[in-house]
């Protein structure tokens, strides 16, 4: 069942872009009330920035370390300026202008990451071009209220995502920081991929896709979950000349590669050209989990995708071979996971919403913590590893001077009670609050 819709919609052929006229709210952002401040300072200091001071109760700033209490985060225009111990007024760390937030009863962390979206699509979408645009502008700021700062958008059709990611950036659309791979790269139309035929067309496919804007490649290295091909002894889809084409295009140009995956071998065959995450990998072995331990590549296991199937089983519509197949992804999925984590395979969180409702990507980290993993690697795996995943480890993924002031706030501590990364209060995005309850 897994990507369903992106076999379904492989008849599409033209995608409308219409994000242009949407009424759009601008981000509450607390340096802008201080313009007149500004204006007024300006001939001194141009180059001034805005000063906020989160006073925060508890802190992880650093998941995977233990959290800190009552520390004063300073902002700096996008930036985190610096982090201070106990509550700290401008007055004492003389900024007169800061402006001053009060988290004292909060639970403060970095801004989540979700290493497997596809912004531009729903279940129940109408398959029209235009809806397209429209539902990936809902599911950017759906995703950016439920605390996800940043996204790896990875699948989508056309052109839509790329023009999504610049509108983000641009701040004319609430949503997440947008890594984005366009189009998937598999072996043609059948499997709703961009064609990717003899070394040539994988080639040109690879080209093609970065120019028009692929901060990432996917591609589909064995079936779609939602086919039968995608068993455990399924066969890897690429010839070696062909996934090696893509891989060394995408090097070339310093993009990574991440690759779906859900037989026990399509994996291990992949991993021989140097991809940087296997999605999915339902049924991988300890020979593909050693292997990417010792490679480094991220596994990104998408384990919400059993919400939709378990939920899809109770209620009577899958049957036959389907419901078979289905059944022996639910019992070998979770094993998968568990035994990649006791090895210690680089994990990083990623819903695949977009199969399964976009703002609720912090079932990812409740189904991790559902199996077994301790709360604490669970939001490692959700900021920090998705940052490194990224490669942004140096500006993302920690609440550390010199880092994008990302930084969400909840009410109640996640580490003793996981259900406590929904109650979402505050969401600051480089510098800016885009919600404050
Ligand atoms: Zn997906």
């Amino acid at each position: 069942m897994i990507c369903i819709w992106e076999r379904s919609m492989r008849h599409l052929s033209a995608i409308l872009v219409i994000l242009m006229g949407l009424v759009l709210s601008a981000p509450l952002s607390y340096g802008a009330s201080d313009d007149t401040k500004k204006e007024q300072k300006s001939e001194q200091a141009d180059d001034s920035k805005p000063i906020l001071l989160l006073q925060v109760g508890e802190l992880l700033a650093v998941p995977g370390q233990a959290p800190l209490t009552q520390q004063t985060i300073v902002v700096e225009g996008d930036k985190i300026k610096a982090v201070h111990a106990g509550y700290q007024t401008p007055e004492d760390l003389d900024f007169p202008d800061a402006r001053l937030i009060d988290l004292k009863d909060k639970f403060v962390m970095p801004g989540l990451m979700d290493l497997h979206v596809h912004l531009t699509m729903t279940k129940d979408h109408d398959s029209k071009a235009d809806d397209m645009a429209l539902v990936g502008v809902v599911n950017a700021r759906k995703t950016l209220m439920a605390g996800y700062t940043t996204v790896r958008d990875i699948g989508a059709w056309g052109n839509t995502i790329f023009k999504l990611r610049k509108k983000v950036q641009a701040g004319e659309i609430d949503g997440p920081r947008i890594f984005a791979a366009g189009q998937i790269i598999g072996v043609g139309s059948k499997d709703g991929g961009l064609e990717c035929n003899g070394p040539e067309s994988c080639r040109r496919t690879t080209r093609d896709l970065i120019k028009a804007g692929a901060d990432w490649i996917k591609i589909y290295s064995s079936c779609s979950g939602s086919q039968l091909c995608s068993n455990e002894n399924g066969a890897p889809v690429f010839f070696a000349d062909e996934i090696e084409a893509v891989t060394q295009v995408a090097a070339k140009y310093g993009v990574k590669v991440a690759a779906h995956s859900h037989p026990r071998n399509s994996a291990l065959f992949v991993l021989k050209y140097g991809v940087s995450s296997i999605e999915h990998g339902s049924f991988m072995d300890d020979k593909a989990l050693r292997a990417m331990k010792k490679q480094g590549t991220y596994f990104v296991p998408t384990v919400s995708v059993h919400d939709m199937l378990e939920k899809l089983k109770a209620d009577g519509k899958v049957e036959g071979k389907m419901l078979a197949h289905n059944d022996a992804f639910l019992a070998q999925h979770p094993d998968t996971i568990l035994r990649a984590y006791k090895m210690g395979v680089q994990i990083a969180t990623g819903s695949d919403a977009g199969v399964v409702p976009h703002g609720k990507n912090y079932r990812e980290i409740e189904r991790f913590v559902a199996l077994g993993i301790p709360a604490a690697q669970a939001l490692k795996m959700a900021t920090v590893n998705g940052a490194d995943l990224l490669g942004r480890s140096d500006e993302l993924g920690t609440l550390e001077q010199g880092k994008y002031a990302d930084i969400i706030a909840l009410d109640g501590n996640p580490l003793t009670q996981i259900e406590n990364i929904e109650k979402v209060v505050f969401v600051m995005k480089s510098g800016k609050v885009f919600r404050r309850e």
